[in-house]
């Protein structure tokens, strides 16, 4: 039997009454296994001596101590009886709070195991937080001399419950105590744990050198020593993260070997020794300038997996398109949707935010019209009768290409043949909302199944994470830019210096070029929001910057909040250069490019994110010209420190700089590489922030983590892989069983795709 298989209730452990029962499942816990699978969030180390003398060293003393004499303060009711205690390196008193019955257990004279917090108060070495256990009244004559020598617990009578061990403690919730669960679980051990078979096979066991599951078990709550619980938390990590890439695995196979599509959906279409298909070949031959060899490289492999699965050779692509900002991935995209209208089916480019998806729209227009592809763009603010008509025409196949946000993917909108489903910027998108989409390619009538799924993202998604959650896709990289970028100039300002900042912007303005200021905050018109820390808003910059500090060019103001028309309309006119400073939020954060900007000034730039600064960064180095971004940091002095990087700035929030900020603002003055950029981020932030993840379920792993395990997932996913391949249905019973087990209980269950 398997862990997970104890599911049965835990009435069947002995001393769990009904009010047991209902506290634990009031903490989640019904079943034995689940009881279990409860590990300890940390351990008391109570095998180890820690004398008297040493109370302000350890968190606790845990040593034996002699009763000298007891004592009594206060009078009545608040009576409190105050025992002398000593052991041979000090003495201290233990204060009995409400516990008077204690006077008859601790004996004068007699000896004690004791733990307890002490501090130093009434001139005396003082314990309110105690416990005590009895040791046998020959105690003194036997063992007195050595017990607080090294090793002096060994020489005494078998561990009681609470001493001479390792402690677990474990999260608790209402009703739950520390006593409780661990007399339950030392019971549930006791009735259940031999038998429990491995999940693990035995030679990965004894290659990593892991214990046997029941062993394991036991240990991780009753650690005979560190060392011993280091190796049964290892053992229950390597486990969990070796059947997560076993699913992960089997997933990836699944996908490239199973769900047969029905043949002869697709034509084999007349290819050119390049491998691209005519209306590819049309678009790159309308094009000025030539694909980079790793754009090339990803419409290569983007055509080999469409084709094949159109063609019923194999399952639907699911390819994950990563390239730094700026390495054109849109067109990649562009040509994926070209194979996909070509195959008879039609392609939808989903875009998180308008901004970008009216880009994209454009740009599909310009490029792909031309080319007899009908485009359309889809977002939630489109009037009720443009699209009634544009749902229709979607409807009846008379569109090829939807471009827009989530409303590509409403309840109303279906396609007629939805073949190639693109997600930009998709760590800004949740698993729902991306498998929501995907659903949409299952109509009865025409689609035989999934679309094809090409995932595209600037945010390299880090190592950990790649070989977890994206375990199962296919990746293709850009690892190169079009030619003649020049990598962006970074500068740190501070605020006062911003005068200096805005000149040199002035001559970039002055040699032709345009320029984005981003801020924090939209405005502060709206009644109640306040602005405790002075922060600049784009509102009030955009008059300052258009009328005061640069009135020679025309400024305008873009952000989430202004209506569709206004922002497509401003979009336009500083893409087309007639307005030549953009002043705006994080909206323009993905996606932008106007190949005319060169400077990208960020005010506040302490307040945002690694990888929205690196996005930001990313709008200008976009053309042949020298771009520059100037991170522009609160004044210190607006709060209390002083203005340098670098120096402690003790006034907190207000203050400007925080640690963290100043950390984020030096990688981003040293690294431009943004895979570099990701792993800060990670370091920074922790795994659970980062793409979206924290939606997909697979952080919630019991006792693993990936990010803080990450070589032991790397050892892990060998195994896993190494065994998939010699058993790639995990046919044999044994593994079968385990992997359904396991795909039941949560972590492995929420599979994205
Ligand atoms: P991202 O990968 O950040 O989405 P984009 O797709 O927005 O990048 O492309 C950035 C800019 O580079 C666009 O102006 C695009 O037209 C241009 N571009 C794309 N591919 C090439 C190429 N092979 N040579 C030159 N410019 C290119
Ligand atoms: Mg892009």
């Amino acid at each position: 039997m398997f862990l997970r298989e104890l599911t049965a209730s835990v009435d069947h452990i002995r001393g769990a009454g009904p009010a047991v029962q209902r506290a634990l499942s009031r903490g989640g816990i019904t079943s034995i296994g689940g009881l279990l699978c409860r590990y300890p969030r940390d351990w008391e180390d109570r095998s180890r001596i820690v004398p008297l003398r040493d109370y302000y060293r350890f968190p606790a003393v845990c040593t034996v101590a002699r009763v000298l004499a007891h004592d009594w303060f206060g009078f009545g009711r608040m009576k409190t009886l105050k025992v002398h205690i000593e052991d041979e390196t000090g003495r201290g008193v233990l204060i009995c709070f409400n516990r008077p019955f204690l006077e008859k257990q601790l004996v004068v004279g007699r000896y004690y195991r004791l733990w307890g917090r002490f501090f130093y108060k009434y001139g005396e070495i003082q314990s309110t937080a105690f416990e005590v256990e009895a040791l046998p009244e020959g105690f003194a004559e036997d063992h007195g001399e050595g017990a607080l020598k090294p090793g002096g617990f060994a020489k005494q009578p078998a561990p009681g419950n609470g001493f001479a061990r390792i402690l677990p403690i474990y999260p608790l919730s209402a009703g739950l105590s520390q006593g409780m669960l661990r007399r339950l679980i030392r019971q549930a051990l006791e009735q259940y744990a031999k038998p429990l078979e491995n999940e693990l096979p035995e030679e990965i066991i004894r290659r990593e050198g892991l214990l046997p599951k029941s062993e394991a078990l036991g240990t991780i709550h009753f650690p005979p020593s560190m060392a011993e619980l280091e190796k049964a938390r290892k053992t229950l990590i390597f486990e969990e993260l070796f059947y997560l890439e076993v699913m992960v695995g089997k997933r990836a196979l699944e996908r490239r070997r199973g769900i047969k599509n029905p043949p002869g959906k697709g034509k084999k279409r007349a290819e050119g020794e390049d491998g691209f298909s005519p209306l590819q070949k049309r678009l790159l031959e309308r094009l000025p300038f030539s694909l980079t060899p790793g754009q090339t490289k990803a419409v290569i492999e983007i055509n080999r997996d469409m084709d094949g699965s159109q063609e019923g050779i194999s399952a639907p692509m699911a390819r994950l398109l990563q390239g730094d900002v700026g390495s054109g991935k849109t067109l990649v995209s562009f040509l994926a949707a070209l194979r996909a209208v070509e195959g008879g089916g039609q392609a939808a480019i989903l875009a998180p935010t308008e901004l970008l998806a009216r880009q994209h729209a454009e740009n599909a227009a310009r490029l792909l019209e031309p080319l007899g592809i009908r485009p359309a763009f889809l977002t939630g603010n489109i009037k009720a009768a443009g699209r009634k008509e544009l749902l229709k025409r979607l409807a009846a196949g008379e569109i090829d290409l939807a471009v827009g946000t989530h409303a590509l993917f409403s309840r109303d909108v279906a396609y007629r043949n939805l073949r190639l489903v693109v997600v930009d910027e998709q760590h800004r998108f949740g698993v729902t909302q991306r498998s929501l989409i995907m659903a949409k390619g299952q109509n009865p009538g025409f689609s035989p199944g999934s679309p094809d799924l090409l995932m595209m993202s600037a945010t390299p998604i880090p190592r950990t994470l790649a070989l977890t959650v994206f375990g199962d896709l296919d990746v293709s990289v850009i690892r190169d830019l079009p030619p003649g970028r020049k990598p962006v100039k970074t500068h740190l300002a501070r605020e006062s210096n911003e005068g200096k900042v805005y000149d040199f912007v002035r001559k970039e303005l002055a040699a032709g070029h345009q320029a984005y200021f981003v801020y924090p905050l939209i405005g502060l018109d709206g009644a109640g929001e306040d602005n405790p820390n002075n922060l600049k808003d784009a509102v009030s910059m955009t008059e300052r910057l258009g009328r005061q500090v640069f009135p020679e060019y025309a400024a305008a103001l873009v952000h989430s909040k202004l209506d569709d028309e206004e922002k497509r309309k401003t979009m336009e006119a500083f893409r087309k250069g007639d307005i030549r400073i953009l002043v705006t939020t994080s909206v323009v954060e993905v996606g932008v490019d106007v190949p005319n900007a060169t400077c990208m000034v960020i005010e506040h730039a302490e307040r945002f994110g690694l990888s929205a600064l690196h996005q930001l960064r990313g709008r200008v180095g976009r053309g042949d010209a020298q771009s520059y971004c100037f991170l522009i940091y609160s004044d210190p002095e607006a709060g209390q420190g002083n203005g340098r990087i670098g120096v402690p700035n003790p006034g907190g929030q207000g203050a400007g700089l925080t640690d963290e900020g100043k950390t984020r603002l030096k990688v981003m003055l040293e690294n431009s590489d943004g895979f570099v950029i990701a792993e800060e981020d990670l370091k920074l932030r922790g795994p659970g922030q980062i793409a979206g993840i924290e939606q997909s379920g697979y952080l919630t792993l019991g006792i693993a983590d990936p990010v803080r395990d990450a070589l032991l997932l790397e050892r892990a996913r060998n195994d896993a892989f190494a065994m998939l391949e010699k058993d790639p249905g995990l046919l044999s019973p044994e593994y079968l069983r385990v992997a359904q087990v396991l795909s039941r209980a949560s972590p492995f269950s929420d599979v994205a795709w």
